[in-house]
């Protein structure tokens, strides 16, 4: 039996950075479910294929394989069919079209065998929309992160300001708010926080004081549970 951290919650609210912290300090792998919808969207934009054209995304799907490596680091690298695509899937434009493509059953199909399978053979902390609610329903540690959307806007703002980029927070704001209906309102695997998940809002917390919370909920878990 392994340890499983279900880590879930809308764009931008600093499930990435926070979880690779985690899962380092811990010794778990950490798993990027996003960058696999991602690694898939790609594939999509590279083959012309219309986000909302159900019927060529199915018959595509079978074509796609996608995998995980580790660097030495521990840095989780993202394979499309054999192709290392970890430094192509961070643009908006790959993170839009993963949000409407990840809607499809058959796209989601692709990738639970491959996530489940990853959580029975190490200790995982797994981050992503559904990873609580459907992925691992019997994640040992649930985690719900959220901020609010200004909160994620400025975040992603001043990221974006640092790299040199131009952008607008107005705009930003605008698309993350988008982008959180497309995930909560969808019918399959909508993003929600799962009952016996803990809620963690980290809009006025630092990633040191998230960090600390959830290895802290952790700790606490685990000196009241046995696992088998
Ligand atoms: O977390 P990230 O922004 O990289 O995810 C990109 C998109 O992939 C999300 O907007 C969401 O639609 C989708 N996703 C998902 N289920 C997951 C992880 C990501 O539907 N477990």
């Amino acid at each position: 039996m392994h340890y499983s951290i279900a880590i879930d919650g809308p764009a931008g609210a600093g499930k990435s950075t926070i979880a690779r912290s985690i899962a380092g300090q811990l010794g778990f792998i950490y798993v990027d479910t996003g960058a696999m919808y991602r690694a898939i969207a790609l594939h999509f934009l590279r083959k012309g294929i219309d986000g909302h054209d159900t019927v060529s995304i199915e018959a595509e799907c079978p074509h796609i394989k996608v995998s995980l490596d580790y660097d030495e680091a521990g840095g989780q690298q993202v394979l499309l069919n054999g192709e290392n695509v970890t430094p192509f899937i961070r643009t908006e434009e790959v993170g839009n079209m993963a949000s409407v493509t990840s809607a499809i059953p058959a796209v989601r199909a692709a990738l639970l065998d491959l996530q489940r399978d990853m959580a029975k053979r190490s200790d995982v902390l797994m981050d992503g929309r559904d990873i609580g609610t459907h992925v691992l329903p019997d994640a040992f540690l649930k985690i719900y992160l959220t901020a609010s959307s200004r909160v994620r806007a400025e975040r992603r703002y001043k990221e974006l300001k640092e790299k040199g980029l131009a952008c607008h927070l107005e705009d930003i704001e605008r698309d993350i708010i988008l982008r959180d209906r497309q995930d909560m309102s969808r019918e399959i695997a909508p993003l929600r926080q799962a009952e016996d998940a803990v809620l963690v809002d980290s809009s006025d917390m630092s990633i040191e004081e998230v960090i600390d919370t959830v290895v802290a909920e952790f700790n606490k878990k685990k000196q009241h549970t046995t696992i088998l």
